[in-house]
């Protein structure tokens, strides 16, 4: 049994949209290379996964420049600057090691990749380069990220060398899942994350030490006469806007003030808890309140306002607003809750969280 079709000069056959198979429906046969494309992903990821970076290897490439990545004081996932040797299985690397791929840079869809390609030239991510307060854009004087760093690794502040370090981790991080997840590329925020993780190894250095517990429960404890403690929630809308939220209540779990409030998309859940203290400690200002212990999940803002932080970033200028307004209070206080089970059933989260939901209906 077989099949035949006279397919003549061609003019008449279309090759992709013609039923070729009796009951067999147009697009329900996969064309083959779609599928060998996936295989070759796998493959890509494979070999990256497999890719062993051992010392013997670095002692062949720029220790000095090496080292001092390894110094900086950011977590080690940031520290993938082995880009920088061309060995990461970017499309041209694997090709240039004999595997035939022939899929261009995933992020413009148009030049082949390299390393360089990939985090600085292609359009995709040329803009985000040039939304930072760093000036980057030397990199168009060199060839690859080697010769660049060599020239001027040296001489950029240590903000600096963290800030780029980690900004290439996200971009890769980005690429990655374009390519193996196909989700959409959204470098938009990218600075934002950098940005709080900088704040982070800047309030570390101040001697607070960072961890991610969270709180295990939602149980309230009741602040010590004469304090008023507000407690603060954040949380980012459908559209992109945030809702910030609060709740201000006595040693008697009585509450003296609530607020719901609209804030400016910031990229960051961490900006908008900031914001919302700030919005809570003034509502307390307004309300007279001299003693008032501040409370929020937000462990970052709350050991940044319990710091002596003041590097520049928008939450530290966000923090430093907060500890103006504060002057005018008796006290101040800043904790993140560390709640034991003795204490009673928090109304004040389900106020905040109905604040939430309030704010949500309102942008319907
Ligand atoms: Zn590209």
């Amino acid at each position: 049994m077989g099949l035949y079709k006279n397919v003549e000069n061609g003019e008449t056959t279309m090759v992709w949209k013609d039923s070729w198979i009796p009951g067999v429906k147009m697009g329900e046969l996969n064309p083959v290379n779609e599928e060998a494309r996936q295989f070759t992903r796998l493959a890509i990821m494979e070999s990256w996964e497999h890719i062993n970076l051992t010392l013997g290897f670095f002692c062949e490439v720029q220790t000095t420049f090496w080292k001092s990545v390894w110094k900086l004081p950011v977590q080690s996932r940031f520290k993938v600057m082995r880009a920088c040797l061309g060995i990461i299985p970017t499309v041209d690397a694997l090709e240039r090691r004999g595997m035939q791929i022939n899929e261009p840079c995933v992020l413009c869809g148009a030049e082949p990749e390299n390393v360089f390609h990939m985090f600085f030239e292609c359009q995709a991510v040329r803009q985000v380069w040039e939304t930072t307060r760093f000036n980057f854009s030397s990199w168009q004087f060199h060839n690859s990220i080697l010769e660049w760093m060599s020239v001027e690794w040296g001489g950029w502040e240590r903000e600096k060398q963290c800030v780029f370090i980690m900004a290439v981790y996200y971009i890769w991080e980005a690429r990655n899942k374009k390519k193996f997840a196909n989700e959409t590329i959204n470098l938009n925020g990218m600075w934002a994350k950098v940005e709080r993780q900088w704040d982070e190894v800047c309030v570390a250095r101040n001697g607070i030490p960072l961890d991610v517990d969270t709180p295990s429960n939602l149980l309230w404890e009741k602040p010590r006469a004469p304090y008023l403690k507000l407690n603060t929630d954040a949380a980012t809308k459908s559209t992109g806007e945030g809702a910030l939220g609060g709740v201000i209540r006595d040693s008697e779990g009585l509450v003296h003030g609530v607020f719901m409030a609209s804030a400016p998309s910031l990229n960051h859940s961490t900006l908008l808890e900031a914001l919302a203290i700030k919005k809570g400690v003034e509502v307390a200002q307004q309300l007279g309140v001299s003693d008032l212990v501040v409370e929020s999940d937000a462990r970052l803002v709350t050991d940044m306002l319990n710091s002596n932080c003041n590097h520049a970033s928008l939450l530290s200028l966000i923090c430093l607003s907060i500890l103006d307004m504060c002057i005018g209070f008796n006290d101040v206080q800043f904790q993140w809750p560390h709640r034991s089970s003795a204490s009673e059933p928090l109304p004040a989260d389900v106020i905040v969280a109905g604040g939430r939901r309030f704010l949500a209906d309102q942008s319907i």
